[in-house]
This record gives C-alpha cells, sequence and structure tokens, in this order.
C-alpha cells in the first residue's frame, strides 16, 4: 500500500524544510558551542507560522494537529539534528497542545496568540532531585491560600527556564502517601516565569551538561511561588488526567525528534562514506560500513511509521501509549546507531570539532534516557502489552 501523508503534514513538511535549509551543520555546531538558544531559527520558524502550527485558529495558530507537528519537529531536526527537537517541544507541545485541549477560555485567550507569533514561551517542570522515572513521589507541594495556590518545593533539569515566559509546574496537592489511588492529589499550575523571578520566589541554576546546549537545564527553586486559583490547568487534585495529554506529545515530539536526527547522521555518514576513499575505494563500498548504515535505515523508516501513527491516534482522541512508547523507544535507538555509526564513518575525523558527528553523537545519547528512560518503555511494553509482572 502506498503511504501518503495527508496534504497539510506534507505542505508542513515543505515550509518547514525551506526554514531549515538556512541553517546548516555548522550553525548549529557554532549555537552548540557558544551553548545559546537559536534565536534566529525560532523568528524564522515563527514568521512562516509554523511554530504556532498547533494553536488553533481562532487564537491566530494553524489549527493543525499533531501529526502536522510531529512532521515539523522531524523536519527541522533532519536538518541540524536533535537540538531542534527542544524548540518543538517546549512551547508548541508542553504550550500550545496542553492549553488548546485543558486551558479554560481565559488561559487560551491569554496565552496561546502570544505562541501563535512566537513570542511567548513555555518551559514545564516536573522531574525533581528524587522523582523522575517515578514521577508520582514528587514532592514538590501547591497549596490553597485565598484566592491563589502557592507552590514550594524543587525541580531539576528543567529545560530553558531562562527563556520562558509560562512554566506549568507539576504539583501535589495531596502528597504521595495521602492519595489513594497514588495518580490523584496532582496539581498542573501555571507560573508566570518572570514574575515570579521578579517577585523573588522562584530561582534557578544552570546544570552544566554534554550536550544539547542549544537549550538550558536547570535547577529550579520554588520558595512560596504564589499564583492565581484561575491558573490551574484541568482540576485541582485531579492532574494526573491531563498530564497524559502533555507526556504523550512530548514523547511523540522526542521520536519525530529522534527520525529527523537519525536522518541527519545518516546523511553526513553516507556523504562521507561515498567520498573518502581508502585503499583505493570508498569505504562506503565496504560492507562493513555499508550494512550498518542500511541497517539503521530500515529501522528508521519503521520509528517513522510508528511515530505517525501515534501521533494520528493522538489526533483521534484514541489511546496512544502503547504507540507513543514503542515510537519513542525506536526512534531514539535508531538516532543514537546512526550517530554511533556516523561516528565509526569517520575515523579520527569524528573527533574534530570541523565536522557535525561529533555534535550529533553527543547530542543523540541522551535520547535512551529521556523524556522517559528505554527501561522504563521496555517495562510498559513488558507488563502493559506482554503481560509480565511489573518491576515498578
Ligand atoms: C537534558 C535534559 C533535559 C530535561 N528536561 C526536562 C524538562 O524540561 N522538564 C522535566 O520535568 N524534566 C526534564 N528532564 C528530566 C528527565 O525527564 C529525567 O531525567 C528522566 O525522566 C529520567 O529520570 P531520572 O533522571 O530521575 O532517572 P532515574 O529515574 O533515576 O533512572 C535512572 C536509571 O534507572 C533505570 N530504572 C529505574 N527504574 C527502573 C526499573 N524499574 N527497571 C529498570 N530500570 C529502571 C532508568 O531506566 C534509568 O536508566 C531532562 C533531563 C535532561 C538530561
Amino acid at each position: 500500500m502506498d503511504f501518503t501523508l495527508p496534504e497539510s503534514a506534507q505542505a508542513v513538511r515543505e515550509g518547514v524544510a525551506k526554514v531549515a535549509a538556512k541553517y546548516d551543520h555548522a550553525y548549529w555546531s557554532r549555537c552548540d558551542e557558544e551553548k545559546r538558544f537559536p534565536r534566529e531559527v525560532w523568528d524564522d520558524l515563527a514568521a512562516g507560522g509554523w511554530i504556532g502550527l498547533s494553536v488553533p485558529v481562532e487564537h491566530g495558530g494553524g489549527g493543525q494537529g499533531m501529526l502536522e507537528l510531529a512532521v515539523a519537529c522531524e523536519t527541522l531536526s533532519e536538518s541540524g539534528g536533535t537540538a531542534g527537537t527542544f524548540l518543538y517541544i517546549l512551547t508548541p507541545g508542553f504550550g500550545a497542545m496542553t492549553l488548546a485541549r485543558h486551558g479554560t477560555a481565559e488561559q487560551q485567550r491569554a496565552i496561546l496568540p502570544g505562541i501563535a507569533t512566537g513570542q511567548t514561551k513555555f518551559c514545564l517542570a516536573m522531574t525533581e532531585p528524587d522523582a523522575g522515572s517515578n514521577a508520582l513521589e514528587i514532592t514538590t507541594s501547591s497549596r490553597r491560600e485565598g484566592d491563589d495556590f502557592v507552590i514550594t518545593g524543587q525541580k531539576t533539569w528543567i529545560s530553558s527556564v531562562d527563556e520562558a515566559d509560562w512554566m506549568i509546574a507539576v504539583t501535589r496537592s495531596i502528597p504521595v502517601a495521602s492519595a489513594t489511588p497514588r495518580t490523584q492529589g496532582f496539581t498542573l499550575l501555571l507560573v508566570d516565569v518572570k514574575e515570579a523571578v521578579a517577585a523573588g520566589t522562584l530561582s534557578y541554576r544552570p546544570i552544566s551538561k554534554l550536550g544539547g546546549n542549544v537549550v538550558t537545564a536547570n535547577s529550579v527553586f520554588f520558595d512560596d511561588v504564589r499564583v492565581p486559583a484561575h491558573n490551574v490547568v484541568g482540576q485541582v487534585d485531579e492532574g494526573f488526567r491531563v498530564l497524559w495529554d502533555v507526556l504523550n506529545p512530548e514523547r511523540i515530539l522526542a521520536a519525530a525528534g529522534g527520525v529527523g536526527h537519525a536522518e541527519a547522521a545518516l546523511k553526513v555518514a553516507c556523504d562521507y562514506a561515498r567520498s573518502r576513499e581508502v585503499f583505493g575505494r570508498p569505504i562506503g563500498a565496504n560492507q562493513a560500513i555499508q550494512f550498518p548504515l542500511a541497517q539503521v535505515k530500515a529501522k528508521t523508516e519503521l520509528a517513522r511509521l510508528m511515530t505517525y501513527k501515534a501521533a494520528w491516534l493522538f489526533d483521534q482522541g484514541l489511546p496512544c501509549g502503547n504507540e507513543t512508547n514503542i515510537a519513542k523507544l525506536t526512534a531514539a535507538q535508531a538516532a543514537w546507531e546512526a550517530s554511533d555509526q556516523a561516528f565509526q564513518v569517520f575515523g579520527g575525523n569524528a573527533y574534530s570539532k570541523e565536522y557535525p558527528v561529533e555534535r550529533l553523537f553527543r547530542d543523540a545519547r541522551i535520547g535512551k534516557n529521556i523524556p522517559v528512560a528505554e527501561q522504563l518503555v521496555l517495562a510498559h511494553i513488558g507488563t502493559q502489552q506482554l503481560g509480565l509482572p511489573r518491576s515498578y
């Protein structure tokens, strides 16, 4: 059967590809080296409407779904690697998708038009020093005081707080020990980042890291951060229901970014393997070089199909957890294996900052650990799809 994307998604691919083509690997390596946000790409994408894709039309956006967003993310990553994935996960994913589905009319009116133009940026604060994979055990608390909620606690590894205007803070309004079931007692709150920082109640500190340097990752401290009660996303104590509509898009976009990254690494590797001659022939003619690349190409195509399937299911409002997890697992593996193989193909030159391979290699590795670690995905498949006993 011929598989063709809908016209809407094809148009997104063409539009984003035109923008992405202006920013080559040297640009992304420079941003990585200088540890700076790729503002030119962001502004260019926003001007074309490619950031506001998932904002509903009535709020100035493109009114597109998860499938189109995934294709945009994949296309951007295909040009510069997985670093571009953050641009799609944080604001169009966490911000626009969440508010479009679960925001109040007031929240949507106040925030979505800014996302549509690229002026407003988002981050999500869920992970804590003692609660990553075991997210149910977060302890950052929110308590009602008059017309406000007051947030206290600490988060870690929160991407791009310095760029963000809004944060979705994942808090517990009921501690895990008193929650029955344990998924009860989550409250998601919109925090005006700049206002809370100015008030001196929110602070953050960047974490020095190996890659993904176009956005920061931060330790974040909530010292009685006060937000109005109308900033609750979804229902008080019932935030876990909303959370899956935040985390599934994140995983689908991570998968899309992984597929794009794998293609980027394969292209760099194959260009080099065609032109580099050793023992009088291009190294790409050697099956030890060619076959691993072919194997990753096959895996990448499968991961792409599963990513589109997961995105399509999400858009239909159908359960998509299994497909999302499989897409994320295989796309992250494809991205890593493609980058690892590209590193091999480049021989000694792989180590040089003159080529993009070292950055693709560094950036790809984290996909196996975040946004959900490989083992946790395998545990989900093992328990939910194969009916095996739980380890967690
Ligand atoms: C660059 C970067 C950006 C990030 N951005 C954000 C962000 O914006 N917002 C946010 O909230 N978080 C963010 N995170 C955090 C990320 O989501 C977590 O790191 C991730 O969920 C893993 O949690 P952890 O680090 O606590 O690992 P842990 O939960 O401590 O796990 C450690 C290891 O143990 C394994 N393990 C644990 N339990 C089991 C089990 N039962 N069976 C088998 N293996 C197991 C895991 O698979 C993993 O390999 C980011 C992290 C990084 C590195």
